[in-house]
């Protein structure tokens, strides 16, 4: 998978041929006159912002008219978005950069992004929505791929009415040791299952035994999700297991940032917009599992190279 950056020229070919406003997904269009829009327009930065557009034909004429660098939209809903006054709701959202990743497979330098750390944010995002899905009784889910990355988006009437977000991020994300890490259900089966994921995709433990730790991962995942304690005490000592989870609970938390959840005056990559600096397509992601950057975003201009 080679990344290079869109020209301009690459930029309008893709606007003008290939982007179709009609593309955009349904909770930017049912909400659109409650958004602000904001533009990089040359590869400084969205500073270009407090756009507000009363129909799609304008913010069409808008883009292809630029084809700017990026383009974002608040996560929030305003009265008058083009001022950001008078808030109305927020989606409910997680950001997991694949760049940022603490826990993956690939060797990839800070900063660099394969599809093998692309494939490992995904599963976070899957899992982010797992427990979303289960504990939070939520249904309006979407996964988008913003280029490096996923977002896991929720416009349901409840989620998005939460005002305390730092809370329903330690719970989805697994950030803090459940004092009864048995439990069936609620918060201890969210750890659980984002723990799995996380220790899955280690390469290196900091804690005293790391690597003898990580040598029986595979029991240590299965006894932790299938809830089986006798076995669990049996392949790892109690303070050994104490550290092993703290660890972990760390690792969970730094695997999505957690600013854009709880900062509701975000902005998040627009789907159907380019993510120049990587030349993919931010893409509404239908098939979840079977999902290919490489095949499913990547836009004509690179393909025809
Ligand atoms: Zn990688």
């Amino acid at each position: 998978m080679e990344f290079r950056e869109a020209t301009l020229q690459d930029r309008r070919e893709y606007f003008a041929r290939e982007w179709n406003p009609r593309d955009l997904p349904s909770f930017i269009t049912d909400y659109f006159r409650f958004l602000e829009f904001a533009f990089d327009n040359d590869g400084t930065g969205p500073n270009d912002r407090y756009n507000a557009f009363s129909s799609l034909d304008e913010l069409s004429s808008r883009i292809r008219k630029a084809a700017p660098y990026a383009i974002y939209s608040s996560v929030s809903h305003y009265d008058v978005p083009s001022q950001r006054e008078g808030w109305l709701r927020a989606e409910l959202v997680f950001d997991i950069d694949a760049r940022d990743l603490p826990a993956r497979r690939c060797e990839c330098k800070a900063g660099e992004v394969c599809e093998i750390c692309l494939e490992d944010a995904r599963d976070v995002a899957l899992t982010l929505i797992e427990t979303l899905k289960e504990s939070f009784g939520v249904s309006k889910l979407f996964l988008v791929y913003s280029g490096r990355g996923y977002h896991v988006r929720c416009t349901d009437e409840e989620a998005m009415s939460i005002r305390d977000r730092g809370s329903v991020f330690t719970f989805v994300t697994g950030s803090k040791v459940p004092s009864d890490l048995f439990m069936v259900k609620g918060y201890s089966s969210a750890f659980r299952r984002m723990s799995g994921v996380t220790l899955s995709k280690m390469r290196s433990l900091a804690m005293r035994g790391g690597s003898t730790l990580l040598e029986n991962r595979d029991s240590i995942i299965e006894a932790l999700t299938s809830r089986d304690k006798m076995r669990l005490e049996g392949i790892i000592k109690k303070k050994a297991l104490e550290s092993l989870l703290e660890e972990l609970s760390l690792v969970n938390a730094e695997s999505v940032d957690g600013k854009c959840t709880i900062d509701i005056k975000r902005i998040l990559r627009l789907p159907t917009s380019l993510h120049s600096k990587v030349s993919m397509v931010c893409t509404v992601v239908k098939n979840w599992e079977k999902f290919d950057p490489v095949r499913d975003a990547t836009p004509h201009f690179l393909k025809e190279m």
